[in-house]
């Protein structure tokens, strides 16, 4: 028969997991503090710009597709996925440029005019990431690692061949002599928000993601994911309420049996999920009494991923060196790195990064002119570090400059629209952990067993879904965390 469930949070995590356990014919109701589903994937719109604010790039589109036919129905019914190439365009401060495709040619042909000596080499690299997607897909992203029963189909063998001990920058520079090629390959540690210099080379794997398995862009902006799966939920009958922060799950003898909100009303459910953070879960939203000391330190330490600081200019004119996806690289990785994670700064020079989605998509901006969502990387909130108008336009004015300095000429006298996000942004809209974008950071060896898990090991009827929790942050590690929820839930009905 089916439950009664409560869902606390309408981020791609939460709205995943209510649509599987509509499907499988529960009674689901989902709570969101904000006034729209999608949590971090969220839309900006103003004068005739459109802005995604979260997602730009879906990698592992067959995990959205494998949800909507879990529940009956065709993703190509709910949103169009464009193929985006080239998947970046690369550029250095001495002039270089690199528009890395999944056209092997096109981009060998690059290679071979700016680090020659490497051509071999990326076919080699690409072999590697290959085979770690094959050792670690199964048994890390798609296998729920929540019991005995789940470990049993690790493959022993197969954890020595993961690539954990060396980081991803030394593997990379074991690899490549070109500097160039070594910039590109350790940015895909910051897919996930960790540091090149400190994560595992199995992170490697996600260039294979990107490089080998593509790109996606969705028509109409990343956005139309967060209201497909709104549309969704709907037409399964989840019941989802906006503008309604959850205070703290009700519990009894360490059970979850409902939720209480801001006003102090409550409702029961014979179950909750989670789509909050699961740091602010834990600590936020249970009572104290809850959890033992030692559990309650053991997520306090838990170490969020970068954060980032976010702007979005809107402009009068486009700019031909910009594609859709754009990656303006700092002359320092190791000190960029080093300040955003040990020293906890703002990156004096910051590798920048932007979606002009009006290259795929006209309507983004007025006619003429152009939407760039600018993203560089930057440290979680601590003490250090405050987020005040004036800084996000000292800092914004940086990354204006610098891109002035590297080719987007007059880029400062076009702007009509501008407008900032900070780290401290992203704690006050979605509660996510010190403003991390990503959940929990991948920079240590065994991150991948220590991510919080998929069903609460200290409350029973309560189960966790988000970038947070395993198997990480992303859009398709996000749908997989909800796929596990619902899938240890299930077995245990
Ligand atoms: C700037 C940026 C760029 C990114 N780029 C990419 C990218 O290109 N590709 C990619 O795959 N991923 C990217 N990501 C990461 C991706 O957006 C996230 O991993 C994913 O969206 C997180 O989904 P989630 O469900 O875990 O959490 P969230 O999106 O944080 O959702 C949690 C939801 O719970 C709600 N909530 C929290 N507490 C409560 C409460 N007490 N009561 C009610 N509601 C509550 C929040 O308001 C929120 O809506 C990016 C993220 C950002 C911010």
């Amino acid at each position: 028969m089916g439950k009664t469930i409560g869902i606390i949070g309408a981020g791609i995590g939460g709205l995943t997991a209510a649509a599987r356990l509509a499907a499988d014919g529960h009674s689901v109701s989902l709570w969101e503090k904000n006034g729209r589903p999608g949590g971090k994937m969220n839309e900006v719109r103003e004068s005739g710009f459109r802005f995604d604010t979260g997602p730009s790039l879906l990698t592992m589109p067959h995990v959205v597709r494998e949800l909507f036919e879990y529940c009956g129905r065709n993703a190509d019914d709910y949103i169009e996925l464009v193929p985006v190439n080239p998947l970046c365009r690369y550029n250095w401060q001495d002039g270089t440029q690199f528009d890395c495709s999944t056209d092997l040619q096109h981009t060998l042909a690059q290679i071979q005019e700016f680090a020659p000596e490497d051509t071999e080499e990326y076919i080699k690299f690409l072999g590697y990431t290959a085979d770690l997607y094959q050792k670690t897909a199964g048994t890390f992203i798609m296998n729920p690692l929540q019991t005995i029963k789940d470990l049993r189909s690790l493959k022993k063998s197969d954890i020595f061949k993961i690539d954990a001990f060396p980081t991803v920058s030394t593997r990379v520079d074991r690899c490549f002599t070109s500097p160039y090629l070594r910039q590109v390959f350790k940015r895909f540690a910051t897919y996930n928000g960790s540091s090149p210099y400190l994560a595992p080379a199995t992170i490697n794997v996600i260039a294979y993601v990107e490089l080998c398995l593509g790109g996606y862009y969705l028509k109409g902006g990343l956005y139309q994911l967060a209201t497909a799966l709104e549309k969704l939920c709907t037409e399964l009958g989840v019941d989802i309420v906006y503008d309604t922060e959850i205070r703290s799950i009700i519990t009894e003898n360490k059970t979850a049996k409902g939720v209480r909100f801001e006003d102090g009303s409550r409702t029961e459910t014979d179950v909750v999920f989670s789509n909050s953070d699961a740091t602010h879960t834990y600590l936020q939203l249970l009572d104290e009494n809850n959890l033992k000391y030692k559990q309650q330190q053991k997520i306090q330490y838990i170490e969020p991923s970068c954060s980032g600081f976010v702007m979005m200019l809107g402009t009068s004119v486009r700019f031909e060196k910009l594609v859709h996806h754009n990656i303006f690289f700092s002359k320092d990785y190791e000190k960029e790195f080093t300040e955003i994670f040990h020293r906890k700064v703002l990156p004096e020079d910051p590798t920048i990064y932007i979606a002009d989605t009006s290259y795929t998509d006209a309507g983004h901006a007025p006619e003429g002119g152009s939407n760039l969502f600018i993203l560089v990387n930057a440290p979680y909130l601590t003490e250090k570090l405050s987020w005040n108008e004036q800084k996000c336009l000292e800092y914004g004015d940086i990354i204006i400059n610098k891109l002035e300095q590297q080719g987007l000429d007059g880029l400062r006298e076009h702007i009509e629209v501008r407008k900032h996000i900070t780290p401290q942004d992203f704690y006050d809209l979605y509660r996510s952990n010190k403003g991390s974008i990503y959940g929990t950071s991948s920079n240590q060896q065994l991150s991948a067993f220590m991510r919080p898990r998929n069903k609460s090991p200290y409350i029973r009827n309560l189960y966790l879904a988000g970038g947070s929790t395993h198997p990480g942050g992303g859009i398709p590690l996000v749908m997989m965390s909800a796929r596990h929820a619902v899938t240890i839930f299930n077995r245990e009905q």
